[in-house]
């Protein structure tokens, strides 16, 4: 009998991704265009995607998983929907762009305008851009100068919010990565989240200074982490009482937790609007498209109506904006109702085969949102989240990648579906979780021998 070589980083049948790997390494920092893709936090080589259809993905060496990670959320109705391939199809037939205004970024808008709280929407092309622009219209409108995030929530790559908190509760913060000056930052408060105190002490020192409060509507960059009941009713209600502007980052959540992005499921039930939003993912169908907006009032002080500068060569562009408006007009009710019980299906069996390997575990949800913490619950914060066992994370990706399964390879990130994953998409999630589970079972009894 042979038995096959041990294989921690689960490399085999990967020579074409591995090839690839090592050209675009030459020519790509780390290889890749953004630095989750690169596998670094689970170890292994990256899989090259040469295709994609409904639930499924296809690596370059030939083999299929089943795709949990979406494109990162933007792919709610699944890869390569027909019906987004014809309409982008046809748009693509009268020219890719034209920097100037088209029919879709009005329908668009007028979509978001219809399902959100916000009265008016400026397009851009990323999550990072418009974040970075809601807050310059939140200084602008309010003439203050300090930003307030929370540790964990990610808003992109934008300087001031590419922050860590620093010693006390509320000092202004540092940079988070080498290239952004502390100037960069110097505004920026960051505090930890669910803490209702630290949010009270903040605006009671600075509140005359506080532009904004800026945080994830249902975080999910730091694995999913909802707030409290009432969190957001109250960060509301405390930039309302001090003047300052709330603002609730929708680009994971939105039109993908529900309907209404998370305002739907919180806001609208405890009756707390925020000023400005900020949209991404799921609203550019798959294309380089996101946006912010919020209260009329506020929206009017950006140019060309108002004095605050925010400009875009390829923002609305009318290919981005097609995909995103098929995408949310086939977005109905079934597809969340979808995406909930093959969820719940999912959960059930994750929270069973870790608890039958003895694998300490949380999981948590948003809306249709969930992730998989390897530490005990509830995680409530940052630091909560940092207890997860990242060795024992990466044991259990590279199981579920073998048996076919392609996780987000980070331990803080949400696991995400489609309307594309039918029955023989979840049966194979499932088959593969006993064996992932053990996996994750035999990696940390082996960092227990080895401490
Ligand atoms: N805000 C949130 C909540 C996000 O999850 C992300 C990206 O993951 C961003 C902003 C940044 O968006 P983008 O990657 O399009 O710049």
């Amino acid at each position: 009998m042979t038995h096959a070589a041990p294989d921690p980083h689960g490399t085999a049948g990967t020579s074409v991704s591995r090839a690839l790997y090592d050209r675009a390494r030459h020519v790509i920092p780390g290889g890749v265009s953004s630095p989750v893709r690169a596998f670094n936090a689970v170890g292994g080589t990256p899989r090259f995607i040469r295709s994609a259809a409904g639930a499924w993905l296809t690596d370059v060496d030939g083999r299929e998983y089943v795709d949990l990670i979406c494109s990162w959320g933007p792919m709610l109705l699944g890869h390569a929907h027909p019906e987004v391939q014809a309409a982008v199809t046809e748009a693509i037939s009268r020219g890719t762009s034209y920097g100037a205004p088209t029919v879709p970024e009005v329908e668009l808008a007028e979509e978001i305008v219809a399902r959100t709280p916000v009265d008016r929407v400026r397009f851009v092309s990323s999550g990072t851009e418009a974040a970075m622009s809601s807050i310059r219209l939140a200084r602008g409108y309010t003439g203050r100068d300090v930003v307030v995030k929370f540790a964990g929530c990610y808003h992109g790559h934008v300087d001031a919010l590419l922050a860590s908190a620093g010693s006390g509760l509320a000092t202004f913060a540092v940079p988070g990565t080498p290239g952004v000056p502390e100037s960069a930052t110097a505004l920026t408060l960051v505090l930890p989240y669910n803490d209702r105190a630290a949010v009270e002490a903040v605006f009671a020192e600075h509140g005359d200074r506080i532009a904004c409060l800026v945080t994830e509507a249902a975080p999910g960059n730091m694995g999913v982490v909802p707030p409290e009941p009432g969190f957001n009713g109250f960060l509301a209600e405390i930039c309302r009482r001090n003047g300052a502007l709330f603002i609730t980052d929708e680009v994971m959540t939105g039109f993908r937790a529900g309907k209404q992005g998370y305002w739907g499921i919180d806001g609208a039930t405890e009756g707390w609007t925020p000023d400005l939003m900020i949209f991404g993912k799921v609203m550019g169908g798959g294309f380089p498209a996101a946006a912010f907006g919020g209260r009329a009032d506020v929206m009017s002080h950006l140019a060309p109506e108002g004095p605050v500068y925010q400009a875009g060569t390829l923002s609305g562009n009318p290919i981005a904006t097609t995909a995103g408006l098929a995408t949310l007009r086939l977005a109905t009710d079934e597809v969340y109702d979808h995406l909930t019980s093959a969820g719940d299906t999912i959960k059930a069996a994750v929270v069973e085969s870790l608890a039958a390997a003895g694998v300490p575990h949380v999981v948590q949800s948003a809306g249709t949102m969930f992730s998989v913490f390897f530490t005990e619950g509830p995680v409530r914060d940052f630091a909560d989240a940092s207890r997860t066992d990242s060795a024992a994370y990466a044991a259990y990706f590279h199981a579920m990648l073998d048996a076919g399964v392609y996780l987000p390879p980070s331990a803080y990130e949400a696991w995400f579906l489609s309307a594309a994953h039918d029955d023989r998409a979840i049966q194979t999630i499932l088959d593969a979780l006993p064996a992932a589970a053990a996996a994750a079972a035999a990696a940390q009894s082996q960092t227990k021998e080895t401490r």
